[in-house]
């Protein structure tokens, strides 16, 4: 299980997506440069090749996805019990780029967290609208829909990541990701993180606001300099 949700405190979640960034001389670099600060529980989620990497450094690690079974033919997949066997304590499931480029449905993404909730691994499912359903007024609707296959469980956290925010530098309003926060904790009540273009200069800001319970990064993860100022402003907040 994993045990950086501590019951009755706020949670303050900064989690790292490095994608497919970062071989494992580069990960160790990173971490040589990275001290999480105090009052904020950091994740990286590094690439599979990289997880042993982040692990040596004591940091918390989560994978970038997670099969639903335990073994078998699924070529290229990984499964709970080889990242439970590595140290690993959870994985992200849903990420649009994986419902985008490599056929993630709501269908597998419930296979995913469910079967990485019962094998004790923490996890972090990405929900978000594409901008044309935004412009269509349909959010709620891709929300609900999106999370209608997800059970609450003490160990899940949900990341609204907004897709047309997700490596453009645009960054929802802060009453558009306080609304939709608002509205996922009206149907599931986990934290939710923002994602979406979070740099040193808006995390502050987007982390302020009531129903932003941290944060997950992409680009501005991949750099020990950006992702330890976003960490920073975390702390700040949290103390
Ligand atoms: C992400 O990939 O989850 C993400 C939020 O990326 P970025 O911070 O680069 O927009």
């Amino acid at each position: 299980m994993v045990e950086h949700f501590p019951e009755g405190e706020k949670l303050v979640l900064i989690a790292a997506n490095w994608k497919m960034y970062k071989t494992t001389v580069e990960a160790r670099a990173f971490c040589a440069a990275f001290t999480p600060p105090p009052g904020v529980d950091v994740v990286l989620a590094p690439p599979y090749t990289a997880l042993h990497g982040v692990l040596e450094a004591g940091i918390t690690v989560y994978a970038q996805s997670v099969h639903w079974e335990d073994e078998g033919a699924f070529t290229g997949e990984i499964s709970a019990p080889m990242l439970l066997e590595l140290g690993v304590q959870g994985a992200l499931v849903g990420h649009s780029e994986r419902r985008q480029y490599f056929g993630e449905t709501d269908e597998t993404v419930a296979l995913r967290a469910a079967h990485a909730l019962e094998s004790g691994l923490g996890v972090i499912a990405c929900v978000g609208e594409l901008e044309a359903e935004r412009e269509q007024g349909a959010t709620e609707d891709v929300l609900r829909r999106q999370l209608s296959v997800l059970e609450r469980h003490d160990d899940l956290v949900v990341a609204y990541e907004p897709v047309w925010a997700i490596g453009t530098g645009k960054t929802a309003t802060p009453d558009q990701a306080q609304e939709a926060h608002a509205f996922i904790k009206s149907l599931l009540d986990v934290p939710v993180l923002y994602g979406g273009s979070v740099k040193p200069e808006n995390a502050g800001e987007i982390l302020s606001l009531p129903g932003v319970d941290g944060a997950l990064v992409g680009g501005a993860s991949l750099e020990a300099g950006s992702f330890s100022a976003i960490c920073e402003a975390a702390s700040r907040l949290a103390s």
